[in-house]
């Protein structure tokens, strides 16, 4: 089995990248391009996107997107594109935007270049896109012939979106190490089709290191609307960290657990990286990791506003036929990450570290935090 990593061609991240974008598709070689926006980004940024392309003289088009990256979609807007067009895809927004964005390039065969505004996941730097049917439950994933062209993170942009959101995505991140160690215990095969490379596994390492090195400091200066040190780290580990980490280190029980929560409807308010920090604790105990580790990252949850019980998940801890689903669907489900764990885990295992999470969560918060 090779070991096999995947990155985007380049990373870029800095204060006013979305002024620049013009330049970043000029280097690439596009003659011309088109944008799928969100609107609310798009009503905040307009006119730095359409001057950064005029005065590259790259001509620009622009598509607004709402609603659901579905497979019609996509394809629609990529049979729109002038056939062999010289141009290059740019989405710009959150998840939808540029799974959309990475969609339309891929059936178009056109180059990406994606620039979350957000950090509350780690997808932008894969080589992956989530299809959606029409009402909003998933279709499929979407393998991409390969990873994308440019990935731009402007800091000041994501600084500028809730805490909520960059808090999510320190939820995300905090599995990648964990997940990536699992992966790399058991010989898993990652989603690149080879098993990980110690540079994946190196990179979900600092990515864990950075969110306790930064992460406390790094949500107090975005909510103080600082622009500093802490947050570029936070959005490093976030987005490029986390996502060289998840796709090329392996997924395991975080994510699966993560999965199996998306079947309870009174999860369906909690965000991806909240789940996700959740399902870490749980990973942890199932693996019956040092004490001292689950401590640390049950604290790092505690600290960030990340669900360390049930509770703070919208679930009932009593209820555990209704829990069992969820740890039942983490086991089974189609292609779950649970089976890369370096041993067997059955839904009862599951469901017993659940409790076992929420009632080390429940003393937590018992006791006062440590501000
Ligand atoms: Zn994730």
């Amino acid at each position: 089995m090779p070991q096999i990593i995947y990155s985007p061609s380049k990373y870029i991240q800095g204060s006013g990248e979305i002024a620049r974008l013009g330049a970043y598709c000029r280097d690439m070689g596009a003659k011309e391009a088109c944008a799928i926006v969100d609107p609310y980004i798009l009503s905040k940024y307009e006119q730095e996107i359409w001057s950064s392309f005029d005065s590259e003289c790259i001509p620009l088009s622009l598509q607004v997107f709402q609603g659901e990256c579905s497979q019609v979609q996509a394809e629609r807007i990529a049979a729109e594109l002038y056939q062999g067009s010289k141009g290059m895809i740019v989405g710009i927004g959150g998840g939808k935007t540029l799974d959309m964005a990475k969609a339309v390039s891929h059936f178009a065969s056109l180059p990406v270049m994606l620039v979350p505004t957000v950090a509350s996941t780690d997808a932008a730097c894969s080589a992956l896109a989530v299809l959606y049917h029409e009402p909003g439950e998933i279709d499929r994933y979407l393998p991409l012939r390969r990873s994308p062209d440019l990935v731009v993170a402007d800091v000041t942009v994501i600084a500028g979106a809730p805490v909520r959101l960059l808090a999510a995505g320190m939820g995300d991140a905090l599995s990648t190490y964990y997940e990536a160690r699992a992966c790399h215990r058991s010989g898993a095969v990652t989603s690149t089709g080879g098993t990980g490379t110690l540079a994946a596994l190196a990179l979900a390492r600092t990515c864990l290191d950075t969110l306790l090195a930064d992460g406390r400091q790094a949500l107090e200066d975005v909510r103080a609307g600082r622009v500093t040190a802490a947050v570029e780290h936070i959005v490093e580990a976030n987005i490029y960290l986390s996502g060289i980490g998840f796709e090329s280190g392996g997924l395991a029980a975080a994510h699966a657990i993560h999965n199996g929560l998306t079947l309870l409807e009174e999860c369906r308010g909690v965000l991806h990286g909240e789940k996700v920090a959740f399902a870490t604790l749980v990973q942890l105990i199932l693996e019956d990791a040092p004490e001292e580790e689950i401590r640390e990252a049950a604290e790092f949850c505690r600290m960030a506003g990340l669900p360390v019980t049930l509770g703070e998940l919208g679930l009932d801890g009593s209820d555990h036929e209704r829990l069992m689903v969820a740890a039942e669907a983490g086991c089974t489900l189609a292609d779950t990450p649970m089976t890369n764990m370096p041993f067997p885990v059955t839904p009862q295992q599951v469901l017993e570290a659940m409790l076992e999470a929420d009632r080390r969560g429940a003393v937590l918060l018992s006791q006062p935090n440590g501000g």
